[in-house]
């Protein structure tokens, strides 16, 4: 077992992860930043991404986590390829062990592990991931200008995808698995009233089809009519799903607050969460806007808010009680 120490413990591999180790890299603070089981996160299943700042010609996902990985690393961050399977915090610290057998002792904690859009599952959705199968209608809708487009989901974010593809798309069908919508009444009055925008009620997808050559691509879905039990096919250039995401922050249950859903509240334009010294940034916090810029936003002000919280406790500290930087350690092997 080795025994790791800093002052700012970063957890997760995404935007948020190595926004906030690039921040206190350069703050001196000497991060370590565990990837999780992900490295990268969401974007490494993305292809194209035209929407985050900086790219004028678009970047591959995994090309942009790569650049922000060698980014953290040469500014100062540690790396480490392990996944936190316990957390433990008092008033001396965080205390973390890894699958790896190894331990981790921080004055800080940074969560950004992050959320994983939940996929329905069917024949051809992993098979055409990226290739007209998406969970994100901001991050994808603009390849899809004047085609025409399937939604699937009943909830909010459902209805706010099939809305932001009528900007792009010709034709956007949202199909729904009840016969009733569960996203709130403003948004229903508005899918139902857009001109673009049909509704398929009772109706799930049992199937994406599509042709390999000569580019992979959707062309069609196989659904089936959940009263009468009917099959029919539909012709279609992509399919959106929207059936909801899951923050991948199970291991915080017991020790910090959450939204419903599994989100770690955070105090208003702020990154602290309920226990002091932990900070959450991206997506594990953030059911509402779900995008890299903001994940990056979030994981440079958790950087910010940590720098200030040891800055602040910096006397505690010096008394010899907080835990020394990686670079004076000596690690243990057992
Ligand atoms: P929700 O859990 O609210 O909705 C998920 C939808 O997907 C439901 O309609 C559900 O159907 C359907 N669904 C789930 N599993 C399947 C499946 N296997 N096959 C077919 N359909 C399925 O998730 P959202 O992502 O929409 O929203 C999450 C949270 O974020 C909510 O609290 C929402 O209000 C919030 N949000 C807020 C926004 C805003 O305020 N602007 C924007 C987006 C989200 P059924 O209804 O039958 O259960």
């Amino acid at each position: 077992m080795t025994l790791h120490r800093t002052k700012v413990l970063i957890i997760g591999a995404g935007p948020a992860g190595y926004t906030a180790a690039i921040y206190a890299a350069r703050a001196n603070l000497e991060p370590i930043l565990v990837t999780g089981l992900q490295p990268g996160g969401q974007l490494t299943i993305t292809t194209d991404v035209e929407n985050y700042p900086g790219f004028s010609e678009g970047v591959q996902g995994p090309q942009l986590m790569e650049e922000m990985r060698l980014q953290a690393e040469r500014v100062g961050t540690r790396i480490i390829y392990d996944t936190i399977k316990s957390v433990k915090v008092s008033s001396d610290g965080v205390k973390a062990g890894g699958e790896s057998g190894d331990a981790y002792e921080s004055d800080t904690l940074v969560i950004a592990t992050g959320a994983q859009a939940r996929w329905l599952g069917i024949p051809g959705e992993r098979e055409f991931g990226g290739y007209g199968v998406s969970a994100c209608a901001t991050c994808d809708g603009f390849f899809f200008r004047g085609k025409e487009v399937v939604v699937v989901g009943g909830g909010n974010t459902a209805v706010e995808e099939a809305l932001y593809l009528t900007n792009h798309a010709s034709k956007v069908t949202l199909i729904h698995r009840r016969d009733r919508l569960r996203a709130e009444p403003i948004m229903q009055k508005r899918l139902l009233a857009h001109p673009a925008v049909t509704v398929c009620w009772n109706t799930v997808v049992e199937e994406v089809v599509g042709d390999q050559q000569p580019n992979p691509a959707v062309t069609g879905l196989r659904l089936r009519d959940t009263v009468t039990g009917e099959a029919s096919d539909l012709t279609t250039d992509g399919i959106f799903v929207a059936v909801g995401h899951d923050p991948a922050t199970s291991l915080f249950k017991d020790i910090l607050d959450m939204h419903e859903g599994g989100y770690i509240k955070v105090a208003p334009w702020s990154t602290a969460t309920s226990v002091e010294r932990v900070f959450a940034a991206g997506d594990c916090a953030d059911s509402v806007f779900r995008q890299a810029t903001v994940a990056s936003a979030m994981g440079c002000m958790a950087a910010l808010e940590a720098e200030r919280f040891i800055a602040e406790h910096s006397a505690l500290f010096n008394d010899g009680q907080h835990a020394p930087l990686a670079s004076d350690l000596v690690s243990a092997d057992d």
